[in-house]
């Protein structure tokens, strides 16, 4: 469900946010206001795979971009159809564990799974897809 701005969906959302790992805040758009009033898509279902994926690797997952507005989608070079116009996410990738992380995401039903060197990107779409980025390949054992 998409919320125009940040504030909206604070302000919906705030009683029942059982996600204490997880906020709008780092959730919405991060075009910092240029295109969009920081908007947010909420899916409950998605925020509690991301709580999983968190709980299995027993670490922080910090969130490098959730959704997009369109004009931020394309400004960086996003999909024309990129699960971050709802809600997908970029996980920073510092001292995980690679195949940990990938084997939770994969078990917590994430079913768009990208392999970059400094990130991993998480959706839940409707026809799985795995892909390594360009670079990336030797990082990561699929
Ligand atoms: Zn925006």
């Amino acid at each position: 469900m998409l919320f125009a701005s940040r504030s909206a969906a604070e302000s919906a959302l705030h009683s029942r946010w059982r996600w204490q790992h997880f906020s709008i805040a780092e959730l919405c758009c991060k075009c910092d206001g240029r295109y969009c009033d920081r908007a947010y898509w909420h899916d409950s279902g998605f925020l509690d795979a991301l709580t999983s994926v968190r709980a299995d690797i027993g670490g922080p997952l910090i969130v490098t971009s959730g959704h997009r507005c369109p004009k931020w989608n394309r400004r960086v070079g996003g999909a024309v159809a990129s699960k971050h116009l709802q809600i997908a996410v970029d996980v920073a990738v510092a001292s995980h564990s690679r195949s940990a992380l990938l084997r939770s995401a994969q078990r917590r039903g994430f079913s768009g799974i990208g392999l970059a060197a400094h990130f991993i990107h998480l959706d839940r779409r409707a026809d799985p897809a795995l892909w390594i980025y360009n670079g990336s390949e030797h990082l990561w054992r699929v």
